[in-house]
């Protein structure tokens, strides 16, 4: 971790937009790590939390943004929980995420990135999850189109498939996304005017 610090170029601008983005004060922690010993995903992660937030104290824009860590993050915020100082490190993640989709950068786990998009246009065409469009909309992303087919008719079996999607209210939820998409848009404005 170190060497890699020291190897990165140090970007003022990325510490700023993540405050502004999560609203939480990174250069509040102190290492003590306790974050990443109780992170369920740490050992599948290339920067652990506290490392994460120590590269985002530093500005260290290239090395977050060329890590697994934020992608593989599953939002359950233990790490924020454990934080004696109350650093909210699963609103860093998210705030990494959010800035890393707005500056177009490639995600590091581009399959995860690839669900995020199918739920949510999931959620936007059918009110709910539908299993089956995800899984199709999922395969024909990643081209990934043979990963976990065997599982399939256990799934049928067990009743977790099914052949129809149910639609509920599509247009109360049509209405929330683009309430959503105003807010973004206004938040945007306002960002640049400042
Ligand atoms: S638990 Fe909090 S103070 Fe400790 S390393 Fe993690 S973010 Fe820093
Ligand atoms: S919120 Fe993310 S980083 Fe924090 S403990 Fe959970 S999986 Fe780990």
């Amino acid at each position: 971790m170190k060497g890699q610090l020291e190897s990165k170029n140090f970007d003022s601008e990325f510490y700023r937009k993540i405050k502004e983005e999560s609203g939480v004060e990174v250069n509040l922690c102190y290492q003590c790590s306790k974050c990443a010993a109780g992170c369920p995903v740490a050992y599948e992660m290339d920067l652990t939390p506290s490392q994460l937030i120590h590269a985002v104290r530093l500005g260290q824009k290239d090395l977050v943004f060329s890590s697994k860590t934020m992608w593989l993050c599953a939002a359950c915020e233990t790490c924020t929980t454990r934080c004696p100082q109350e650093v909210d490190i699963a609103r860093v993640m998210d705030a990494v995420k959010i800035i890393a989709q707005r500056e177009k950068i490639k995600p590091k786990v581009p399959e995860i990135r690839a669900f995020y998009d199918v739920c949510l246009q999931n959620i936007r065409w059918f009110g709910r999850m539908y299993e089956i469009g995800l899984i199709m909309m999922l395969k024909l992303r990643t081209r990934d189109f043979f990963k976990d087919l065997l599982l399939a008719p256990q799934m049928f079996k067990k009743g977790k498939l099914k052949l129809m999607p149910k639609r509920t209210n599509a247009k109360a939820m049509k209405e929330i996304f683009s309430r959503v998409k105003k807010i973004e848009a206004q938040e945007a404005i306002l960002k640049k005017s400042q």
